[in-house]
């Protein structure tokens, strides 16, 4: 029989960070995945991610505080680069975008340093790109790129010189609750004190047998690649991280400057299809994120070629707030849950990696985690519904 303090199932960013943790403080841990270690069919592959304070959420820049510095020991202690500096420019439709003095608000009150720009002074700094008179933007300097892959291998590197167990390509098919708590894969059964459950997409299909049902969705993003010309200058050293920012818009982008790939420019939509199950995310048709993004590419870029080089799959599970779910089960306290982190939590892996661990091992997180509370959704009925 093979029995662990804790079982973190998933060996995604949030999966890999929190076994990271757990084996780091001594807990014997047991990480299990159903693919691969480095596979690319949930959230976390790819070469980079977007790494930022500026967030109009006071509670997220407090916690990206922390991760900062937790990336950089990551960094110290594998001796692995993981973070390119690029800043970041967050623009704005004024008024109807609003939401910028959010933003600029909880950068300001976190004093984390930080440009106004009007549209001639984007013009003037920005020239790879067009403005409307009516944009305006926040420039974030210490914003940069995380290479996402390695990060995800570092981690799991990191996770097994600490004594952690990797166990891959075995999918967790049941789960029975108690004291000591069964997992049971396809190739055995494991007990544990704790089980830490970080299963990204695959949420909903782990968590209904457990009796909840999360407002979980589940949406296709795709990742595209765009070729530069050479007449405007899109290198990391000219240009930085982008994100729009328009709380009535369709469809909000983001995108990093060429580093991945060389000659190419990452720009995606930040809004894709939804889909009732992760396992279809390659067999979708839809075209309509990749229409928005050749008008944008075409009316607001200069120098890209109006159809993407490299189109990759990769998917977002939203809540309804777009904020995380980092909580014990309602009913069966012993198992964690690390979810819905709505296309923006690979920047706080660490961060959330240290809360779960937190939950896992009886500490309080010193974070406030009121807006990462399950009951949000539904405060009076769950503990009879289940
Ligand atoms: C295109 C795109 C761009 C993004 N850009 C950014 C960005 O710039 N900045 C940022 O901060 N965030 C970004 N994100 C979001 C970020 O990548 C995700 O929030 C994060 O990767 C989610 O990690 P996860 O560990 O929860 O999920 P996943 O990476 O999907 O990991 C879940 C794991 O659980 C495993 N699993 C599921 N079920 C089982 C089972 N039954 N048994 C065993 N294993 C199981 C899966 O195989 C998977 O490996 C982006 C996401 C996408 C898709």
């Amino acid at each position: 029989m093979s029995s662990y303090d804790v079982i973190v199932v998933g060996a995604g960013i949030q999966g890999s960070s929190t076994a990271y943790t757990l084996a780091k403080r001594g807990q014997k841990t047991l990480l299990i995945e159903q693919f691969d270690r480095l596979h690319t069919r949930g959230s976390s592959h790819g070469a980079s991610r977007i790494t930022r304070m500026a967030y109009n959420r006071p509670y997220y820049v407090a916690m990206m505080k922390d991760a900062f510095p937790m990336w950089e020991s990551i960094e110290r202690e594998s001796g692995k680069k993981l973070f390119t500096p690029t800043g970041l420019l967050t623009e704005f439709h004024k008024p109807k975008g609003g939401g910028m003095h959010q933003v600029e608000a909880s950068l300001r009150d976190q004093g984390i340093p930080m440009e106004l720009l009007c549209a001639d002074r984007l013009r003037k700094r920005y020239p790879q790109m067009r403005f409307d008179d009516d944009m305006q933007g926040v420039v974030e300097q210490f914003a940069g790129v995380l290479r996402a892959d390695l990060a995800r291998e570092t981690i799991q590197d990191l996770f097994i010189r600490h004594g952690g167990i990797i166990k891959t390509n075995e999918s967790v098919i049941d789960i029975e609750p108690g004291s000591m708590i069964r997992v049971r894969t396809q190739k055995g059964d494991y007990f544990t004190q704790k089980l830490v459950l970080t299963v990204g997409p695959w949420a909903s299909r782990v968590l209904k047998p457990l009796g909840l049902d999360l407002p979980l969705q589940v949406t296709r993003i795709r990742v595209l690649y765009w070729k530069t010309d050479g007449s405007a200058d899109y290198s990391v050293d000219s240009f930085p991280n982008i994100t729009s920012y328009d709380v009535n818009a369709d469809h909000c982008y983001y995108g990093l400057p060429v580093l991945e790939y060389p000659g190419l420019f990452k720009l995606c939509c930040h809004s894709g299809t939804k889909i009732e199950s992760p396992d279809e995310r390659d067999m979708i048709a839809d075209e309509r994120d990749l229409e928005f993004m050749k008008n944008l590419v075409r009316t607001r870029f200069k120098g890209l070629s109006p159809v993407p080089v490299i189109i990759e799959n990769c998917m977002y599970t939203k809540t309804p707030d777009e904020d995380y779910i980092l909580d014990s089960h309602p009913i069966h306290n012993n198992i964690i849950i690390g979810a819905g982190f709505s296309g923006h939590g690979f920047k706080m892996g660490p961060v959330v990696g240290s809360i779960l661990a937190d939950l896992a091992t009886n500490r309080t997180p010193k974070y406030n985690m009121k807006p990462f509370r399950i009951n949000r959704f539904f405060p009076h009925t769950i503990k009879s519904s289940l």
